[in-house]
């Protein structure tokens, strides 16, 4: 009765959450009062009891009991207890915040920046609305709507029929845009797949350095003084970072994998609780009293704005060799057992050309050098995430280093708006209710301020380079209104979180449908089939 265009453009992309998402019984939600709300951070129901730690939650999980991660706001060490969790409720941060982001990735339900919660950790109990909650009450969250239940409520898994493959399919024949993810797990990677994925546009590699049998030598990586203490780190991590690689690569088959280098604060990986200093310190030879002022040493005002990025490569060009080495020699591993990458590696927050050289220099030093000593030859590609507003504003410059751009609009928002992107969501409460803003910057893209950066990246970028491959892999790639913009200007592909990645297929086939554009052939077209 309707053609297949006009059957996809009836179709809500946000609609396709409720299918890939556990949610409530229609039933019990009804009958159910809501005691808070804060930000609709990832989709998916959730139901469990308050645990106050990630450790906590981990455990609890272990011994059969559901819970709900509660925090002020969530960090990297907290990811074992993230995925432990049922749902995870934070009182601060916004909709890029680490643990919006992350969860995201994950699939696990979110609720973040509820302000209306207090929490005590001493007494184990958070109040909302004079009303206290201990670890045997149960909490739901709706990290579709931001609603918080201090009840139990039934929750149904999704069910994804035929019929669904049946409309990505013709979703896919319709796109000019591509889909990649951000995963920096082969768990995540292969999630992706399944959804289809057709290649990682962004693996954040610090989370890589989480793992618990990894951070002793990422903090004496830290730490260390010397360049050569550095490196004796290094080694130790360089092995676990190449087995990281060799099961991205293997998830991926042979799609295109962009790897991002180190990007976060440094001090974020360092110890904060006395006892944890005690311990490195006794593994380094060193006494508390000299590490805790290394400790002390490398916090930062700003750190958002602080030692991050390829700041972190221009002052410890160790690290970004290291993290190159591992990423060549996984390549060369991978290719024995018949699987050809071409691996993308990715500079984070570069604001000037320079900066990128230095970093880019190290990185083509380093690779010449593994593929000499293995007798190898392989393509391999170095671009840079365009999030500083100077890099907008140089792409011209910045093009003559970058093979390709991502735009990370996380920080481009951050840094255009001078919004920071953990603490916004504390006043853009205010915003909307008075009009200033329809909705969240961090969320659907800014496309008359940020989006004229873009504008102008790609311009600069193609003068200087008409054939470069351009990409976004901030929290907005998986946004059906900042698709129709990515697909307007011409970008090769979106990437966003694995769950996301049907949202995207849908979202860049109905931009398509409504503003044909020549479908460009260059990235992995063959995978279409598969999809
Ligand atoms: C970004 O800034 O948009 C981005 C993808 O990087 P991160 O979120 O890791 O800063
Ligand atoms: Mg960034």
């Amino acid at each position: 009765m309707i053609t297949e265009q006009e059957a996809l453009l009836k179709i809500e992309p946000k609609q396709l959450d409720a299918l890939l998402h556990p949610q409530f019984e229609a039933k019990a939600l009804k009958e159910a009062t809501a005691i808070a709300t804060g930000l609709a951070a990832s989709p998916g129901a959730a139901c469990g009891k308050i645990s106050f730690s990630a450790e906590e939650a981990v455990e609890r999980s272990k011994a059969g009991e559901k819970v709900i991660l509660v925090r002020l706001e969530t960090s990297p060490e907290d990811i074992e207890g993230m995925y432990a969790a049922q749902g995870i409720l934070t009182v601060r941060g916004g909709m890029t915040s680490h643990a919006a982001v992350v969860a995201r990735g994950m699939g696990a339900c979110c609720v973040s920046g509820c302000e209306e919660i207090r929490i005590d950790e001493e007494k184990r109990v958070i109040y909302v609305k004079g009303k206290e909650y201990g670890d045997q009450d149960y909490l739901s969250l709706d990290g579709s709507t931001g609603k918080v239940y201090g009840e139990q409520i039934a929750t149904e898994e999704a069910t994804i029929s035929g019929d669904f493959d049946k409309i990505m399919k013709w979703a896919d024949k319709y796109r000019a845009l591509k889909v990649r993810t951000n995963a920096d797990t082969p768990k995540d990677a292969a999630v992706a797949v399944g959804f289809g994925a057709e290649g990682i546009g962004l693996c954040r590699t610090e989370h890589m350095f989480f793992a618990e049998d990894r951070i002793p030598a990422v903090r004496e990586m830290i730490v260390s003084k010397t360049v050569e203490e550095r490196q004796k780190a290094l080694a130790k991590i360089l092995p676990m970072q190449r087995e990281d690689f060799e099961g991205l690569y293997t998830a991926m088959a042979g799609r295109p994998v962009t790897i991002r280098f180190l990007d976060p604060p440094l001090h974020e990986f360092v110890p904060t609780q006395d006892e944890d200093i005690a311990n490195l310190a006794k593994t380094m030879g060193l006494t508390f009293e000299e590490l805790k002022s290394t400790v002390v040493g490398l916090h930062e005002a700003n750190p958002m704005m602080g030692h991050r990025g390829c700041r972190l490569a221009v002052t410890y060009p160790e690290i970004a060799a290291m993290q190159t080495q591992a990423v060549i020699e996984a390549a060369l591993a991978v290719r024995k057992k018949g699987i050809e990458v071409v691996p993308e590696i990715m500079i984070p927050l570069v604001g000037e050309v320079k900066e990128l050289k230095y970093v880019k220099d190290v990185v083509v030093a380093t690779a010449e050098k593994v593929l000499k000593k293995n007798k190898a030859k392989m393509e391999y590609h170095i671009g840079t995430m365009i999030e500083i507003p100077r890099a907008a504003l140089t792409a011209d410059e910045i093009a003559k280093e970058a093979e390709f751009f991502s735009f990370g609009t996380n920080d481009l928002t951050q840094m255009t708006f001078g919004f920071s992107r953990d603490d916004a969501g504390k006043f853009l409460g205010e915003y909307y209710e008075k009009k200033i803003f329809e909705s969240d910057p961090f969320a659907r893209l800014d496309q008359i301020g940020v989006g004229k950066l873009v504008k102008i990246a790609i311009e600069g970028g193609k003068s200087t380079r008409p054939d470069i491959k351009l990409g976004i892999c901030g929290e907005h790639g998986g946004d059906p209104s900042t698709i129709e913009f990515c697909h307007n200007v011409g970008l090769t592909y979106v990437s966003c979180s694995p769950f996301r990645v049907p949202i995207a297929r849908l979202a860049a086939a109905q931009a398509n449908i409504l503003f044909p554009r020549v479908k460009p052939e260059p990235m992995a077209t063959r995978y279409l089939d598969e999809n």
